[in-house]
């Protein structure tokens, strides 16, 4: 099957910075595909990339198996930053103002988002009585106009207390059991575990690896120590360069890097 995305040796540099290093991967159509590293790896890079919001200095990406047009960039919703709602209006008319602006989808796309992302029972209230977490939905809501076939999240759960980051996980394995592909930036190991079906990881912008989680996180460079020795552990983190994603499995603590 055609991938989703495609990315053939992407390399981008901000002044003496490398951000990404020859970065290539393949999004297959289906899939929930996290792109996981610690803070600075490259992950907003890459999205920013994909995006068309950020040039590459070299490589190339394909959508749907063809260069980027107009028509391909309808099929894409993405959540990089929290819109700019507006704290006084409610929900139906901050997604009218989103749809205004970019011309996606129609008035009757509303409801139907409304309640994708359960917020239909508030949908009248002003922005600024919502919770964090309904926030965080009404965002995703707002990329969910036009009904597009990808979306693309970065790190959906930040911020978000542990109902909210709950309630977002489960709002993605909905979209995805829709038929929705789902390309989501995390620095959480365990995210990727709960919500993606593949996984490419970031280390200092070069991409270490590719593929299904569960063949990912059965490959060899896993290390795993005991949690009956913390000095151990706090050695190869300080190597991993602070990358501390930790799975707890019984008395075994998994340290990814
Ligand atoms: P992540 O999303 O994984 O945290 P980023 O893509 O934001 O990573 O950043 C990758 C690297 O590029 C980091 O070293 C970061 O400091 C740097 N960087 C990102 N954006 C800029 C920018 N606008 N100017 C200079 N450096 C940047």
């Amino acid at each position: 099957m055609e991938p989703i995305l495609s990315l053939q040796g992407i390399s981008k540099s901000y002044g003496p910075i490398r951000a990404l290093n020859d970065v290539s991967f393949q999004v297959p159509p289906g899939s929930v595909f996290g792109i996981l590293g610690p803070n600075g790896s490259g992950k907003t890079t890459m999205l920013s990339i994909i995006l068309d919001i950020l040039k590459a200095d070299s490589g190339n990406f394909s959508w749907f198996g063809q260069p980027g047009s107009p028509a391909t960039r309808k099929r894409i919703g993405s959540l990089l930053e929290t819109p700019n709602f507006y704290h006084y209006l409610s929900a139906v008319n901050n997604l009218k103002v989103t749809q205004a602006i970019s011309g996606r989808g129609t008035p009757e796309d509303i409801e139907r988002v409304l309640e994708t992302v359960k917020l239909s029972h508030r949908k009248n209230s002003r922005f600024s009585s919502y919770s964090l977490g309904m926030k965080q939905r009404l965002a995703i809501g707002a990329a969910l106009l036009g009904n597009p076939q990808v979306l693309v999240f970065d790190e959906p759960t930040n911020g978000l207390d542990p109902v909210g980051i709950a309630e977002i996980r489960a709002l993605i394995k909905e979209l995805s059991a829709q038929g929705k592909t789902i390309i989501m930036a995390s620095h959480l190991l365990d995210e990727v575990e709960k919500v993606c079906t593949h996984v490419a990881i970031l280390k200092k912008g070069t991409l270490l690896t590719a593929g299904q989680v569960d063949e990912v996180l059965a490959n060899e460079d896993i290390v795993e120590v005991s949690a009956a020795n913390p000095d151990h552990l706090r050695t190869v983190l300080e190597q991993m360069g602070g990358y501390s994603q930790l799975k707890q499995d019984g008395r075994q603590i998994q340290l990814f890097f």
